[in-house]
């Protein structure tokens, strides 16, 4: 296993994390239907994606009780 030769200081532990932060996503607008969205990614809101509908969204689904 390999062993650290001497202590990391406070100082040099801090610059190494100080690239470690994470930054939040630019969201980007639906061209369908303006809801935010990731940006190249299917809209999760209405399944648009270079304005073509790639996923259908149904508004509800109706399951028999003896459908499962
Ligand atoms: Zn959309």
């Amino acid at each position: 296993m390999a062993v650290p030769k001497s202590k990391i200081t406070r100082s040099r532990r801090g610059q190494r994390r100080s690239h470690d932060a994470l930054v939040a996503t630019n969201p980007n607008e639906c061209g369908n239907c303006g809801e935010l969205k990731r940006p190249h990614h299917v809209c999760p809101e209405c399944g648009h994606y270079a304005d073509r509908e790639v996923i259908s969204m149904v508004d509800d689904i109706d399951l028999d009780d003896d459908a499962a």
